[in-house]
């Protein structure tokens, strides 16, 4: 999947969650994953419609318009891609595509998100954020000291910088992935493992290594 991703586009995520049999439908449709693509590699100045359909046909020679400007609209309607207006130097308009950054808490019930933020936003913030800052800072620290995984801190070039938002939206899943992986290190940890049993959530023969 990743074969003609450009070098120094990085991929956090290997896959997109799915909240809905319409979602489901849309992302197993084989186009979508080519657009999806030349929508990373198209990176934070995003892409006109018509040049997707032309990249895409590099590939796919007999996709017809109306397949992959359907899927578009899809994928715009779904929040996994915006839209932007540009002006172009000999005046003409129209809009370009981007992918947006597919940002963990959209997998999340919006209604447990609102409930953990009335209960623990003041919590998160005295005590997590200052820790999560520290831990952002340490991982662009340390793969940054290092040449073999340099490549995979976000890009900092102006040409990442999404025409909406103004930021990278690769930036913004990197972070996302640290903090996911993070947590699964939790999960894996003995303290994690006592908890669960004490907490009654697992029997004794639980045991977090067993994977
Ligand atoms: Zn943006």
């Amino acid at each position: 999947m990743n074969e003609f991703l450009k070098e120094g586009t990085n991929a956090y995520y290997t896959h997109m969650g799915v909240e809905s049999v319409h979602e489901a439908s849309v992302l197993a449709n084989e186009y979508t994953w080519e657009i999806l693509e030349v929508l990373r590699n198209a990176g934070g100045q995003g892409i006109t419609p018509k040049k997707i359909l032309e990249k895409v046909r590099e590939k796919k020679k007999n996709v017809s318009s109306s397949k992959i400007y359907a899927l578009l609209k899809k994928l715009y309607e779904n929040h996994w891609v915006d839209k932007g207006d540009y002006v172009n130097k000999i005046g003409d308009t129209g809009h370009k595509h981007i992918l947006n950054e597919i940002a963990g808490d959209i997998l999340v019930n919006d209604d447990f998100t609102k409930v953990i933020k009335e209960k623990m936003q003041k919590y998160i913030e005295k005590h997590l954020i200052p820790y999560f800052l520290e831990y952002s800072k340490e991982v662009i620290k340390n793969l940054n000291d290092d040449p073999k995984t340099r490549k995979w801190l976000p890009d900092r070039k102006k040409e990442s910088y999404c025409f909406n938002c103004h930021s990278n939206h690769e930036a913004l899943e990197f972070f996302d992935c640290i903090f996911s992986i993070a947590s699964s290190l939790f999960q894996e940890s003995d303290v994690f493992e006592i908890m669960m049993k004490k907490e009654r959530f697992a029997s004794e023969k639980y045991t977090v290594k067993s994977s």
